[in-house]
């Protein structure tokens, strides 16, 4: 380690608190790493805006997604990871050992990083679809798509994505509406086949929601409608839904790797297949970062793991 320079020598950085993070941070405290996790604006991931989570190994009951991050980092600080509220802000993975600057100008070296950043659902940026998001209004149906057995509920998005979560939804709830904003899907022509055979999904076309209702019955909420705009005429209508599933797409967040790693045209993170290498050795990426497939805590989670394992055989060739 004698050709660190910096303010702090880490033998390894993990970028991100989430499921992903959190998991390599158990698994490298636990191979005597020592690892610093960064845990950034979002101190649990993006399963602290969950409600109930049902999915999750272990908990036959559910857990709320808050208490499942809390229970996660517990087990990390236990072990012995080093966890700072702060985020980073600026990285140089073309130097060796790579530096890495937070938003408190500290400037940390590193002989080794787990990228864990994840990744943020694209929303529609209305105030009532922050005020019921986790309450009706979902950006992930193979999660919450349980609670809305035999109701109805909207889809909104016309590609891939919402094509998949809406036949998806279809099995469960009673009737499933699609908003698109165009007068055709962009979903592939197999999804768009079986979306028009499916007699509960009904396609609303050339229409934007407007605005999502609700009511506040004491410590809870729901949605209970949507009012729709039809884009050619501007007419407004309403219709009563039990949920809203947002299904507009994800955007990775590795704004702070462009031209250092290399990226997907999507902007994912890169990662040899069966492993969590990325292009640069010494650095790894795991959970949604690099996976615009699944976009699971579990998946996370579990390659988290792959990353601690992966980083400590690459530490195995430094002497510390
Ligand atoms: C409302 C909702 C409900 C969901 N429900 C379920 C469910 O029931 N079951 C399920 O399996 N999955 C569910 N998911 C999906 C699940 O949350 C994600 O798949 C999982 O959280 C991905 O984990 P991750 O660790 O890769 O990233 P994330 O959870 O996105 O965490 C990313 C972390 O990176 C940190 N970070 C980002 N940038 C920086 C930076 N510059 N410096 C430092 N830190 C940074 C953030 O603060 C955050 O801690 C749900 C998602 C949402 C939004």
């Amino acid at each position: 380690m004698s050709n660190i320079t910096g303010e702090e020598k880490r033998n390894l950085v993990i970028i991100g608190s989430g499921p992903a993070g959190l998991t390599s941070g158990i698994y490298a405290a636990r191979a005597d790493l020592h690892p610093l996790l960064y845990e950034g604006l979002i101190s649990g991931g993006q399963l602290i805006n969950a409600t109930l989570i049902e999915n999750y190994p272990g908990f036959p009951d559910g857990i709320q997604g808050m208490e499942l991050m809390e229970k996660i980092k517990k087990q990390a600080i236990k072990f012995g990871a080093d966890l700072r509220f702060s985020s980073i802000e600026k990285v140089d993975f073309l130097q060796y050992p790579f530096l890495l600057w937070d938003d408190n100008d500290i400037a940390i070296s590193a002989l080794s990083v787990i990228i864990a950043t994840g990744s943020s659902p694209r929303l529609l940026g209305l105030p009532s679809e922050k005020e019921y998001l986790g309450y009706g209004v979902s950006t992930c149906a193979t999660c919450d798509g349980y609670f809305y057995k035999g109701k109805v509920v909207a889809v909104v998005g016309g590609g891939d994505t919402a094509a998949i979560e809406a036949i998806y939804l279809a099995n469960l709830a009673s009737k499933v509406y699609i908003i698109h904003r165009r007068d055709q899907l962009r979903a592939c022509t197999c999804n768009q086949k079986k979306i028009f055979n499916t007699p509960n999904i009904e396609v609303i076309w050339d229409s934007v929601v407007e605005e999502i209702k609700g009511e506040t019955k004491g410590f809870t909420k729901n949605v209970n409608a949507i009012v729709l705009k039809n884009v050619k005429t501007n007419e407004l209508k309403t219709i009563n839904v039990d949920g809203v599933f947002i299904a507009i797409g994800h955007h990775p967040n590795t704004e702070l790797f462009e031209g250092q790693l290399e990226l997907t045209n999507d902007k994912y993170i890169k990662t040899i297949p069966g492993s969590t290498k990325t292009s640069v050795e010494g650095i790894f990426a795991c959970g949604d970062v690099r996976d615009p497939i699944y976009k699971q805590a579990v998946i996370a989670a579990g390659s988290g793991a792959m990353a601690a394992i992966d980083a400590q055989k690459f530490l195995e060739n430094f002497n510390f």
